[in-house]
């Protein structure tokens, strides 16, 4: 069976918890080394960026974590989890460090701060179809690197990039765990099965 670790410091993890279960694969919570040397791949869940990227480098996770993915571990990240991503960030905190897995900038809260949440309609771009998606104080692609793949815009939005692929790692700026719509989950079990 697919094992697929939740990182389980802070953030949204049942619900990617069910979402994988419904996959058929194993749901692992990862908090120590161990339990990361043991998933077949990785969820980074929402939360807050600035509170895990302090978690993780207080429980020594950060650079094996890190390692982990550059070595090709599939990895999905999660609204702060697609922060914790990129290559660079406007609007993070003085010394906020992040993953560097997809080349690209993201927004925090590109949404503005007084939006706290909505609920909109997007094309999923790899068959085209429609996709309900959550935003929560969410992030967006600001730019991006000649190999990253755009999976999402959000029209509403004026075509702001909210989900992308490079390699083994896939981000996206709403909650694809809050719905009973488990592509994206499914992009992460099949990279890693
Ligand atoms: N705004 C949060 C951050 O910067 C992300 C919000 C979320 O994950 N729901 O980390």
């Amino acid at each position: 069976m697919t094992r697929i670790g939740v990182l389980a410091l802070q953030g949204d993890v049942r619900e990617h918890e069910a979402a994988l279960v419904r996959l058929g694969a194993k749901p692992v919570r990862v908090r120590r080394r161990s339990e990361l040397e043991s998933v077949d791949g990785i969820i980074i869940p929402g939360g807050e960026s600035t509170t895990i990227d302090t978690l993780l480098r207080a429980f020594d996770l950060f650079d094996p974590l890190r390692r982990r993915i550059m070595a090709g571990l599939p990895t999905l990240g999660t609204c702060a989890g697609m922060i914790m991503l990129a290559t660079d960030i406007i609007g993070g905190i003085d010394g906020q460090r992040t993953l560097g897995a997809i080349d690209m900038t993201v927004r925090r809260n590109a949404f503005g701060r007084q939006v706290d949440s909505s609920e909109v309609e997007l094309t999923w771009i790899p068959d085209g179809s429609a996709m309900h998606a959550t935003f929560i104080r969410a992030p967006w692609v600001e730019s991006w690197a000649d190999g990253v793949e755009v999976l999402a815009k959000d029209e509403a939005h004026g075509g702001a990039v909210v989900a992308v692929r490079q390699g083994n790692a896939i981000a996206t700026s709403f909650h694809c765990e809050i719905s009973d719509d488990d592509r994206v989950h499914a992009l992460l079990v099949a990279l890693a099965a």
